[in-house]
Formats: C-alpha cells, structure tokens, sequence
C-alpha cells in the first residue's frame, strides 16, 4: 500500500506506515549501534528516512540529543551560514468556508469581524511594509470563491510588486493560500509568486477530517496532494507544515518527512521550505482543547531532527514563538523568520496595534528594526535578499545551489548588500552601527576574491544611492 511515488494521497502518506514507522522507533529506540549508524549517515548531510530519523525522534539519550544538536547546528552553518532571511505576512482577506475548528476564521464564527482589503487598501498595506524595510511578503487568505476568488488573489499580486514607494519594493511574494486547481497554480506562477506554501496541518486523516469538519478543506485527499498539482502547474518552490498541537508530533513528524521524500520520488525535488508553526490562543480558540500541544523542548528536537533530516530543505518560524524559543531554535536550523508581523487583515495601516480580526496571538511584538539588530547582535546576517528566484534558481536549480556549496559566493554576499540597502533606508543609527560593523567583518567571509571585490563595489553604490544588486 505504501509508495511513495504514488500520486494518491492515502499511498504516499499511508496511515499503516506511519503506525509501522512508529512501532519501529519504539523497538529501536535504544539500539545504541543503530542510532550511531543513524547519527553517521546524518553526518554526511545527505539526509535520513522517515523511518531512521524517527528512530531517533523516539530516544531520549541526552546524549544523543546533544549530538544531535551539534549536527543540527553544523549542517545549518555549512548551507546557510549565519543568514536568516526575513519576510512578514500581509492578509488579505479573512473571510473563510471552512470549518477548521481551531482558526478564529471559521465560517461559524459569528462575531469576528469580516474583512476584505480592496486594492487600495493592499497598496496602503504594502507602503507601510516597504516603509519597515520588507522586501518578501507571504500572503495569506480565508477560502472563499465569492468573496477571495483566485482573480482576486491574482489582482493583490499585481498591485503588491506594482508598488514603487521610496526606495521600497516588494520583490518576492510568497502565497499561502487553500489548496487549488493545476489550472489556478498555473496562474498563481505567470503571475510570479516565489513559494507556494500550503500547511497539511495534520497527516492523520481521521484527525484531518473531524479538525476540519465542513467546507472545501474537509477533502483530506484534495488538501495533501495539492502540492503535486502545484508542481504540475509549473511551480517547483513548495513550502510544507504541520500545525504542532492538532496530532500526535511523532506522526506528524513522520507523515512530514514521507511527504517530502514523495516530492522528491516524483518530481525529483523536495519541498523548498518546511514551516513550524504551533497552534495559539485566537478568538474563540483555546489552544489547550487540543491535547497534543508540545513542551518548547519537543519542538526544539523536532526543529533540530527535520534540520538533519532534509538538510536542503529552509526552515520558517514565525511570530507565533518567542523570542526566546527564535533564538533557540536558529541555532537548530531555521533560517527564515517573520518580523513584526500583523496578523490582521489591514493591519500595518491601523494607528493601534488592531486584534480584532486577527489569526491568532503574535508572540514577538518587536519592530523590524528591533529584530534586525537582535538578529545581528546574535551574530546572525539579517537577509532581505530576493534573488534566486528572481534569476531563475528555483526548484532543483537552488537546491544544486545548495548542495555545490556555492551559497558561500551568493547568498552570503546577496545577504550583505540587501543588509546594506535596510541600513540605508530603513533602520535607526545603532542598527546602522551594528549594522556596518557586521558588513565589514562578514566580508571577509565571501570565500571568492572576485565576488568580494564586486560585493564591496555594490555597497559602495548603494551608499550612493543605487539598490537592487544582486549575485
Ligand atoms: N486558509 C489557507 C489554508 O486553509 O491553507 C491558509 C491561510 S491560514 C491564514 C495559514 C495557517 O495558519 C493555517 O494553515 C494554519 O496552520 C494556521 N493557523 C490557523 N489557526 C491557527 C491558530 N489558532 N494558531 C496558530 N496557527 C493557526
């Protein structure tokens, strides 16, 4: 039954593996000379199974822990060096056909305010997330045909990138709405969307289906294949997640892992992003209904195990976690993270910080001028860069990238120069202090003196006023 070339969800994902995975974990999960063997393939960043990565999932030898965390950390230095790069998400719309019992956009929720921005309002959102120093955005949307029709969708997408305010420019969009048809995918690429990210939520179907009870999204099959639909519409950048809390984590973590090995069996490339997000309080949701909720420490080794696992695979954390779990868990592998982000519709343009059609609790109320400092004070390279979709990187184009350790000679220096451009435009004087500071000495850390020389030749100019180099 279970393939992972199928293109049915229910084969690709089978429940009996997952349950035969996590049996298998149990038994081995002291087989010290099987972890050790484990422990070494991961170490030669080539990536673990669902099952082997489970195996140590379900140990719990500090130990092991602690070598598991040191690898996590080497394998994100060595393919990401310190760079996070930074994006904010902008909502749409929240008006919703779903059921999903544990969003405050329910379609049965009755009292939460209904919003739709016009093309306007999604301009005067844009400026305000220019005039923060943003250059990536991932929109976000309810699904509903009446109200967020895929044209509307499209049309958000053309007046986000037709905004030029200032030196401002939105130069990648990233769009995390429900699962579509190949033929509306196909639109979502012409219309130049980077990733698109779809969260599974759970793998567990039995879940799935009473978790979202009514509505489009109730279709398990539908949902979990989406991704092969996207790839057959042209776009070969995905972005998966789980919603930590819903299930079970070592089912979730093992479906997760099963689903990009089945990307990767078909399309011959993994998903290009996995996500992490666990559920919080929002209106009319409290979090503690759901009784799998997860210690910060579970989802630090799950942070630290999908780091091994996919080691090709960028890992997002959004504002939903502390600033103190964001810490933490960039040192294990995440190396995207949201800043101020506003998970209201409308949001950026309200005087007073608005709640009232939120998503759920933002964890991290910090602007982006206080986390670009934090970050850099932290030793990491705030990046705003855009450009390898932008130059045709995508799909298995980045990931051999990735794996030619080139990212050295790119995204480092491309991190640098965008660095460079918030500094100019956007941040205050003890962020363009630390700032410099850190340029002057991540120079020297581009391994190519040619690319070094051109990368000191851009920051010139930007000082100069010019913008928008890249590598
Ligand atoms: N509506 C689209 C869909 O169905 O996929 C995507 C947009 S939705 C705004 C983005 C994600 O927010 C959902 O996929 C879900 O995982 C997450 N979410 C919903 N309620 C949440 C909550 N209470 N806490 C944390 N995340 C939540």
């Amino acid at each position: 039954m279970y393939n992972p070339k199928s293109m049915k969800a229910e084969e690709f994902i089978s429940h009996e593996e997952i349950e035969s995975t996590l049996a298998y974990a149990d038994e081995n999960r002291d087989n010290m000379p099987l972890i050790r063997e484990i422990l070494d393939k991961a170490k030669e960043c080539k990536g673990l199974s669902h099952r082997e990565a489970s195996v140590l999932l379900a140990n719990e030898d500090p130990e092991v822990l602690k070598e598991i965390y040191a690898m996590a950390a080497d394998i994100k230095k060595k393919f990401y060096g310190n760079r996070i790069v930074m994006f904010a998400p902008l909502y749409l719309s929240n008006y919703c056909v779903n059921g999903c019992v544990y969003c405050p956009y329910h379609r049965q929720n009755g009292h939460i305010p209904r919003k739709k921005l016009t093309q306007e309002e999604v301009a005067k959102e844009v400026i305000a997330l220019q005039d923060m120093g943003h250059k990536r955005l991932a929109i976000e949307a309810g699904e509903d045909p009446v109200n967020n029709p895929i044209e509307y969708i499209l049309e958000c997408i053309k007046t986000i990138y037709s905004i030029k305010h200032k030196n401002g420019a939105i130069r990648r969009v990233n769009v995390n709405i429900a699962a579509t048809t190949v033929e509306n995918y196909r639109k979502l690429k012409e219309a130049g969307i980077g990733t698109y990210i779809l969260f599974q939520e759970t793998y567990h179907k039995e879940s799935y289906e009473q978790l979202h009870p009514t509505g489009p999204k109730h279709n398990y099959a539908y949902h979990t294949e989406a991704m092969d639909r996207a790839m057959q519409g042209g776009i070969d950048d995905v972005g998966l997640g789980v919603l930590y809390g819903l299930e079970r984590y070592r089912y979730e973590f093992a479906g997760l892992l099963m689903h990009a090995e089945h990307l990767e069996a078909v399309h011959g490339v993994g998903p290009h992003t996995i996500s992490m997000p666990r559920i919080k309080r929002a209106d009319d949701i409290d979090p503690d209904t759901f009784d799998n909720g997860i210690s910060d420490e579970i989802f630090e080794k799950l942070c630290a195990l999908i780091r091994i696992s996919v080691p090709y695979t960028g890992m997002i954390i959004s504002t939903r976690e502390s600033q103190k779990v964001r810490e933490r868990t960039m040192q294990l592998g995440i190396s995207q993270i949201s800043g101020a982000s506003r998970t209201s519709v409308g949001g950026y343009t309200e005087a007073e910080r608005p709640t009232d059609t939120e998503q759920f609790d933002v964890s991290d109320q910090r602007t982006l001028d206080e986390v670009v400092r934090w970050l850099m004070e932290n030793g990491h390279i705030p990046s705003f860069c855009t450009a390898c979709y932008r130059e045709g990187r995508t799909g298995d184009r980045f990931m051999s990238l990735c794996k030619s350790g080139q990212i050295q000679n790119c995204c480092h220096p491309n991190a640098l120069i965008t660095l460079k451009e918030f500094l100019m435009d956007y941040a205050t004087p003890e962020t363009v202090r630390v700032g410099n500071a850190m340029i002057a000495k991540e120079l020297n850390n581009i391994p190519k003196e040619k690319v070094r020389a051109v990368t000191e030749q851009y920051l010139h100019e930007i000082e100069n006023g010019a913008r928008d180099f890249r590598f």
